[in-house]
């Protein structure tokens, strides 16, 4: 199947999951997960009107963003671990970053906000952040555990920066356990730290579960560009 058939495809199963579970579909973003895959890939979705792409890798954002810089209204969403040495790029060139995963990156950002503002563009719109939660306490996982909340909280009331605005919260199951609790966890937590009304779950296996628990963002990779290499 070409790409654009599996966006369609795709397109039809988040409808129907949103309107099943009484919910208005244009409040769920598809992210596109273009990880891996070639610029042709990125290009061949973006043609189908796919417009939010999600990169696990900065260098590989790095150089697809500059790479694709003349369709101004694609948006970029960071989804992968982050190191705080490398904060600049998405700083620089994402839309959203949904993995702060740690006070201590949460930190990191702002400081750079506040200290190299003008490495991101003034036409950029302020960074929209996620924070990661660990919903299933998985310790093979990063982000925050149920009993940070108050860390989150303090942490976000404590430093902020004009350029970064905390929109909600993103969760990545464990394998092997039960998506629903996660996906529940998630929503109580954004709701108990005031983080806002994004919440960032569901893949290719289960974002019609999410939808049903309240999702607003899915993250689709293989279901839309096939097998990663
Ligand atoms: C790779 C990845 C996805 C997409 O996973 P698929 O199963 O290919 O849809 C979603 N979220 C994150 C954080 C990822 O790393």
């Amino acid at each position: 199947m070409k790409i654009s058939e599996r966006l369609d495809r795709i397109r039809g199963q988040i409808e129907q999951a949103a309107v099943q579970s009484g919910r208005n579909p244009d409040e769920i973003t598809l992210v596109a997960v273009s990880k891996t895959q070639p610029l042709s890939a990125i290009e061949e979705a973006y043609e189908a009107g796919q417009r939010h792409f999600g990169e696990n890798y900065p260098q590989e954002l790095e150089l697809k963003s500059a790479a694709l810089v003349h369709l101004p209204d694609l948006v970029w969403h960071f989804i992968g671990r982050l190191q705080r040495n490398k904060i600049k790029i998405p700083w620089r060139d994402a839309h959203w970053l949904h993995t702060i995963d740690r006070v201590e990156l949460w930190e990191s950002l702002v400081a750079r906000a506040d200290q190299f503002p003008h490495e991101r563009p003034d036409a950029m719109p302020p960074l929209q952040c996620l924070m990661q939660i660990n919903a299933d306490n998985d310790p093979s996982k990063a982000g925050f555990v149920i009993d940070d909340v108050q860390k989150i909280s303090d942490a976000i009331a404590l430093h902020t920066s004009p350029r970064l605005v905390v929109c909600g919260a993103m969760t990545i199951p464990s394998v092997g356990g039960d998506p629903e609790h996660a996906f529940h966890i998630l929503r109580n937590m954004a709701a108990s730290c005031g983080l806002g009304r994004m919440l960032s779950m569901g893949m290719s296996g289960d974002f019609e579960k999410a939808i049903a628990c309240g999702s607003t963002m899915v993250r689709v990779g293989t279901a839309i560009f096939g097998e990663r290499g």
